[in-house]
């Protein structure tokens, strides 16, 4: 939670209402400044080449590694994320630097294509100064995804975390910053109206990380000088439980509780084949009620308060709208200060807008289904497109998830892949997409270089 001052950025413990600390407001008028500097360092950066670049940054895995005890600490007093889910974001992010940074050194290497005629070598250039504009869900997960193979490209990055999570990225920021060469990562801090300046300036890529609406924004500003574009938004995501499925692990998935449901792929929105739907629910219900919730600082609790008052009032909102249209509260529902029970409801319906509506609450919301086809029609009757899951045996799960429009789907699991795949958000959840290797090369221009194939073979 944050208070906005004329100078400063005030972060409060959703938990306890106590002030975590403070970081300076960048003012606006200063952003292009900023840029200028990033521009000016950025030629050097780019001149140490993929390997002089990885050297560099090796070493930032290790430190990471010592402090991630103490980010996710922050984590956890700045935005209430659980210890367990705060200290796994923390040391997980730690423990993949090096690999990711090696994943985007390999993706980064020219390529040669030859035909009878022509050799062509394709390189995977920098793009020049990028900005990381992230949300507060993941504080050190999403930024890393949006400033590790930025910096690799040869790009020189301007990190704007999310106003609810300023201390987080100050911390990340401050650890790679020990390594890296003057103006080569920035950091501006504050709100909306430093966003829309950093995407006014002039740079060359914008890395969004956050809901739908403002990636909508962001886009038309881009426009106009057609600067590239990586964004990965909000969620709806459906699990659908087939006849087959079985049902005691799907209803263990319990995907829509992480994090008090704060989640973009949390699961906000079930189907289940209405003749096991029943036991199905009433599976549901049993273990949700074993998410134990309280202070975020208990290593023993599961989930901490919402954010902010701002989103639990979202989230109430919603909720109250479905019981008023005749959803079915089967468990939770309460609300005491920033935190939201854990919530169950049955005999949602399309008509509910809680069925259509980004949620990132802990609501779990149940609709009945018969037969394969009208599950897709409901689960992809969306704008959305992020994640999704599909119980059932294999081979009929795998049927129903193909005719499924989410860029990750899971069978008999949730939607995460393997590792060096990408995290892909279709239809209006993404617009391109983040890590692997096809998403690390998102961050450069492609640039073809071809010769005559009689004449001798250049150095790249
Ligand atoms: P948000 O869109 O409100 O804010 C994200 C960031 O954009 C913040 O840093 C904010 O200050 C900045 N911002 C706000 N208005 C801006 C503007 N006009 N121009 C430029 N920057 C602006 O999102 P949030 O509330 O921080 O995060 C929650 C959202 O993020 C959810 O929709 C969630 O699903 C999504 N999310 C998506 C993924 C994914 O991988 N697809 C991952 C995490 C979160």
């Amino acid at each position: 939670m944050t208070a906005i001052a004329t100078n400063t950025l005030e972060s409060i413990n959703p938990a306890t209402g106590e002030v975590v600390g403070t970081v300076p407001l960048t003012p606006a008028d200063e952003i292009s400044a900023i840029v200028s500097k990033a521009t000016v360092a950025q030629h050097d950066w780019n001149a140490l080449g993929l390997e002089g670049r990885l050297r560099l940054m090796r070493p930032i895995a290790d430190r990471l590694i010592e402090v991630a005890p103490e980010i996710g600490r922050l984590i956890t007093s700045e935005m209430g994320k659980s210890t367990p889910e705060a200290q796994g974001e923390a040391t997980y992010g730690a423990s993949k630097f090096e690999s990711e940074l090696v994943s985007a050194f390999e993706a980064f290497q020219p390529e040669e294509m030859a035909d009878e005629h022509t050799r062509s070598i394709l390189y995977r250039d920098a793009l020049g100064v990028s900005a990381a504009i992230t949300p507060w869900n993941f504080p050190m997960l999403m930024p890393q995804q949006c400033i590790l193979p930025s910096l690799m490209a040869g790009n020189c990055v301007i990190f704007k975390p999310s106003e609810e999570t300023p201390l987080v990225g100050q911390a990340y920021a401050d650890v790679l910053n020990e390594f890296l060469p003057e103006g080569v990562l920035q950091i501006v801090h504050g709100a909306d109206d430093q966003g829309k300046a950093l995407v006014a300036s002039d740079i060359n890529l914008v890395a969004f990380t956050g809901s739908r609406e403002v990636g909508a924004k962001i886009l038309t500003a881009c426009g106009p000088d057609l600067k590239r574009v990586v964004l990965e938004l909000g969620g709806k995501d459906a699990l659908i439980v087939l006849e087959d499925a079985d049902i005691d692990a799907a209803a263990s998935l319990q995907n829509s509780f992480r994090n008090s449901g704060q989640v973009c792929v949390s699961t906000e929105r079930i189907y289940v084949e209405d003749s096991i739907a029943d036991d199905f629910e009433n599976l549901v219900v049993e273990k949700t009620k074993e998410w134990k919730q309280g202070d975020p600082t208990d290593e023993t609790v599961k989930i901490g308060p919402m954010v902010s008052s701002m989103q639990r009032d979202i989230v109430l909102a919603q909720l109250k709208q479905a019981l008023k249209d005749g959803a079915v509260l089967r468990c939770g529902g309460e609300t005491k200060d920033n935190y939201i029970e854990p919530t169950v409801l049955t005999g949602c319906s399309h008509d509910m807008q809680i069925m259509h509506d980004e949620t990132f609450g802990p609501i779990c919301c149940i609709q009945r289904f018969t037969g394969d086809e009208e599950a897709v029609a409901l689960a992809n009757e969306t704008p959305y497109g992020l994640g999704g899951a599909v119980y059932g045996e294999t081979q009929h799960a795998m049927n129903v998830a193909r005719q499924l429009t989410p860029g990750m789907v899971g069978i008999n699991k949730g939607c995460g892949g393997s590792e060096g795949t990408p995290w892909v958000g279709a239809c209006q959840s993404g617009y391109g997409y983040h890590s692997g290797r096809d998403g690390h090369r998102q961050f450069t221009q492609v640039r073809v270089v071809s010769i005559p194939i009689h004449e001798m073979k250049p150095n790249y």
